[in-house]
C-alpha cells in the first residue's frame, strides 16, 4: 500500500544525511558540556539556534521552564499535533552517561530535516520538537504537562540511546521516598543508656528492604542510600534519613511496594525505639504504556532505511523514565537505538565514552530519520493516528 509519504521519506532522509555533521558536532558539544536536570542552560541555547537555523518557529523557556522549548514545523494549518521529544541533561558526576546528547540532537535532527526539506508540511497540523528538561530526576516532562504542553499534542515520540535497538521495552514506575528516623543524642561513651540510637533504626530498615526483596516480584527493584547517617563518632545520632526508589511495573503494585517499605519502616523504628515519618514524593514516575500503531510505524521505518532491531538481549532489567507519564496521558513511543555494543550499562562511565563515538552518531542519524518520518506518516495519515488512539484506551501490555 502507499501513501503519499513515500515519495517524500527519500528527501527527509537526504536531509538528515545533510545534517549529520553539523549533528555530530552538536551532540558532542553537548557531551563535552554536562548540564545537569533545570540546568541545561547551554543545551537549550544551543540546540534552539540549530532548530531557529534550519527553518523551524522556536520558542523558548515554554512552560515555565527555561531550559525548555518547543520548535514548529507548521503544515497545511488545522490538524492534529506530532511531538518528537528532546532530553538533554546529564549526571551528576559521570556527566553524559544516559546519553542524553543523542536524544537532543536525534530530535533537534529529526525536526530540522523536515524543516529544510518540505519547508511547511503539505499536510493539516504540525511537527513540534519539545525540549523536556530534567529527565534523570527532575521529572520535566510531568512539569511541562501540568503546565499544558502536552495538552494539544496528539502523539508523542523519542528515542534513547542503548546497547542494541530494540522498539519496544518495558519501563518501571517510581515511587521515591524518603524515611527519616528521630532518637535522642547522647555522649556515646558516657551515657549511650540515655540514648536512642536513630542510626540503628535507618540500618535496620536497610536489613527489612533486603529481606523483603526476597519475596517481591522479578522486575520490581528497591533501592537506596542513606542521607544522613549521624553527626560524629561521639555522639548517638538523634537524626538518620535515607532515600529510596520503590520500582514496579505496574501501579498496583508501586502502591503495594509503598504499603511494604512504609510498614518496614515504622517495624525498624520500633525495633529501636525511635520515631519514623515517611514521605512519598508526590510526582510519581509512571510505567510506559505500550502503543503498537505508532511502535510498528517505527519499526517500518526503521526497516526502510536500513537500521533494523536487534533481538531482546534478556541480559538487562529495566529503567524508568518521565516519558511514561506523558504515554500514560496520549499515545507515546521511547524506542530504543543502539547507540554502544551489547552489554554496556547504562549510568556508567563506558556508556558515557560510547555516547560520543562513531557508533553513537551511526545512531543519532538513524535516529533523527526514523523519528521524522514517522512524525509525518502520522500526519498523513489520520486513520494511524485513529489506531494510535485505540492503542491508547486499550492500554497495553507492559
Ligand atoms: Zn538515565
Ligand atoms: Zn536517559
Amino acid at each position: 500500500m502507499t501513501s503519499p509519504v513515500d515519495p517524500l521519506k527519500p528527501r527527509i532522509s537526504d536531509a538528515v544525511d545533510q545534517l549529520a555533521d553539523e549533528l555530530e558536532q552538536l551532540s558532542l558539544q553537548i557531551h563535552d558540556h554536562p548540564e545537569l536536570a533545570f540546568k541545561e542552560e547551554k543545551a537549550h541555547d544551543w540546540l534552539t539556534e540549530f532548530l531557529e537555523k534550519h527553518g523551524t518557529r522556536v520558542e523558548r523557556g515554554v512552560g515555565g521552564l527555561p531550559t525548555a522549548f518547543r520548535a514548529t514545523i507548521p503544515g497545511q494549518g488545522a490538524g492534529p499535533t506530532v511531538a518528537i521529544l528532546c532530553e538533554y541533561d546529564a549526571l551528576p558526576g559521570i556527566g553524559h552517561a544516559c546519553g542524553h546528547n543523542v536524544i537532543a540532537t536525534a530530535g533537534a535532527g529529526a525536526g530540522a530535516a523536515l524543516a529544510r526539506a518540505l519547508g511547511t508540511l503539505p499536510f493539516a497540523g504540525r511537527i513540534q520538537v519539545i525540549g523536556t528538561p530534567a529527565e534523570e530526576g527532575g521529572a520535566g516532562k510531568v512539569r511541562l504537562m501540568n503546565a499544558g504542553i502536552f495538552r494539544d499534542v496528539d502523539a508523542a515520540m523519542m528515542i534513547h540511546g542503548r546497547g542494541g535497538t530494540r522498539v519496544w521495552r518495558p519501563t518501571l514506575g517510581i515511587i521515591k521516598v524518603k524515611a527519616e528516623f528521630f532518637g535522642q543524642a547522647t555522649h556515646a561513651s558516657s551515657w549511650p543508656w540515655r540514648g536512642v540510637n536513630a542510626l540503628n533504626a535507618v540500618i535496620q530498615l536497610f536489613l527489612a528492604v533486603d529481606a523483603m526483596r526476597q519475596q517481591l516480584r522479578p522486575d520490581a527493584r528497591v533501592h537506596g542510600i542513606i542521607t544522613n547517617g549521624g553527626a560524629q563518632p561521639n555522639i548517638i545520632p538523634e537524626y538518620t534519613s535515607a532515600e529510596f526508589y520503590l520500582r514496579a511495573l505496574d501501579l498496583a503494585y508501586l502502591s503495594e511496594l509503598l504499603r511494604r517499605f512504609q510498614a518496614a519502616a515504622e517495624g525498624a523504628a520500633t525495633a529501636t525505639g525511635c520515631t519514623v515519618k515517611v514521605s512519598p514524593d508526590p510526582v510519581v514516575h509512571e510505567p510506559m504504556r505500550r502503543n503498537a500503531t505508532l511502535g510498528t510505524l517505527f519499526a517500518r521505518n526503521l526497516a526502510l532505511i536500513d537500521f533494523p532491531e536487534d533481538p531482546e538481549d534478556g541480559e538487562a532489567g529495566y529503567g524508568s523514565t518521565d516519558c511514561g507519564n506523558v504515554s500514560q496521558a496520549l499515545p507515546t513511543i521511547h524506542p530504543y537505538i543502539r547507540i554502544s555494543p551489547d552489554g554496556v550499562p547504562g549510568h556508567s562511565r563506558e556508556f558515557a565514552e560510547w555516547a560520543r563515538s562513531p557508533l553513537a552518531r551511526t545512531g543519532l542519524v538513524a535516529g533523527a530519520k526514523a523519528l521524522a518520518l514517522t512524525a509525518l506518516d502520522l500526519l498523513a495519515s489520520p486513520e494511524a493516528l485513529r489506531q494510535a488512539r485505540d492503542d491508547f484506551h486499550r492500554g497495553g501490555p507492559p
